[in-house]
């Protein structure tokens, strides 16, 4: 069959067996570095809030996910004064083929770090941080250690803010490095499964679907108050079915809150985008997994980890509330 062909058959079978049975817009595929939808664009970063964060991160010698993965939304999440922490450096041990992140050996761990995270939540005013890190193969625990210096120096500087972690996998690194960080006590705990797992030796070859899976399960194990979250990225080339089925296995993880946006190719040399799924499609997205028993569910084309962060963690609390009042 045709490749053409073939996609479509393989759709139309993927719609028909979906419990949402309505056909879905379906944007034309992405060639090379195509045009991008409409739907996709946003405005220029060039408010004063958004010079100020960034002169706030230089001056503390602190990295950002926001720019290190040159995020779409960085206009509006900086002019906010959001921005998520990067620690553990700038430059990530592993290669995967959808991140901008630059792949190398990455410097020592900043001993100052921990209270530079802290200063920047305090004066950019932060209600809710998030925090992430570059892969660090290198390090006996991964980095563990770091985001509990961080945790911790949050609670002691700023409080009543609180705090979201989007951590590596830790694959092969002892159960005690996940565990520490549990026991640091995040408000969110955020590892994201990217794509599904028949893409994972292409787009994300270092790592293991199972592995990350079993980790956003063991963090529920061992602290069930503590939120999870993950993550996945659309137009890589998934298939509906497939993407349910990650569904099925977070909630088996009990994880509470999915993200889904659409995966856009930082330079040629990544992975190509298969497709830019539609705002409709998303919309259906959400609909299965609400239906699927997520607590809370961000899917757009622009949903990012870390997307209305704060806002969404205070929806996912309430979620919670009202589903301990129903006693379900
Ligand atoms: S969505 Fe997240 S990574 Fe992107 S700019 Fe906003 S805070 Fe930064």
């Amino acid at each position: 069959m045709a490749s053409g062909r073939r996609t479509r058959y393989l759709r139309a079978m993927t719609d028909a067996a979906s419990p949402i049975a309505s056909p879905l817009p379906l944007a034309p595929k992405a060639e090379g570095r195509q045009r991008k939808p409409d739907w996709i664009r946003v405005k220029a970063p060039t408010s004063v809030g958004f010079s100020e964060t960034r002169k706030l991160m230089r001056s503390l010698n602190l990295a950002t996910v926001c720019e290190e993965a040159a995020c779409p939304n960085i206009g509006e999440c900086w002019t906010k004064k959001h921005a998520t922490v990067m620690i553990l450096g700038d430059t990530c041990t592993r290669a995967c083929a959808f991140c901008n992140v630059k792949t190398g050996m990455p410097r020592a761990v900043d001993p100052l770090e921990p209270e530079h995270v802290a200063t920047a939540a305090a004066e950019l005013g932060l209600e809710h941080i998030v925090i992430t890190s570059v892969d660090r193969d290198d390090l006996p625990d991964g980095g563990a250690k770091q985001f509990v210096r961080v945790i911790e120096a949050l609670r002691r500087n700023t409080p009543s803010t609180t705090i979201e972690i989007l951590t590596p996998d830790f694959r092969n690194k002892p159960e005690a490095s996940v565990e520490a960080i549990v026991a640091a006590r995040p408000d969110v705990y955020n590892h994201n499964l990217e794509t599904v797992p028949r893409l994972y030796p292409t787009i994300r070859p270092g790592a293991r679907y199972y592995a990350s899976l079993r980790l956003l399960e063991s963090v529920k194990r061992h602290d069930p108050t503590i939120f999870t979250k993950s993550g996945l990225m659309t137009g890589l080339g998934e298939q509906r079915l497939e993407v349910h089925q990650v569904m099925d296995d977070m909630r088996s993880a009990d994880v509470d809150f999915l993200t889904m946006g659409q995966y856009l190719q930082p330079t040629p040399r990544h992975a190509k985008v298969e497709e830019f799924v539609t705002p409709q499609a998303f919309a259906a997205y959400a609909a299965i997994a609400r239906a699927k028993g997520f607590l809370l569910v961000a899917a757009s084309p622009l949903t990012r980890s870390s997307y209305h962060a704060g806002d969404d963690f205070a929806k996912m609390k309430a979620a919670r509330e009202a589903k301990l009042a129903a006693g379900r």
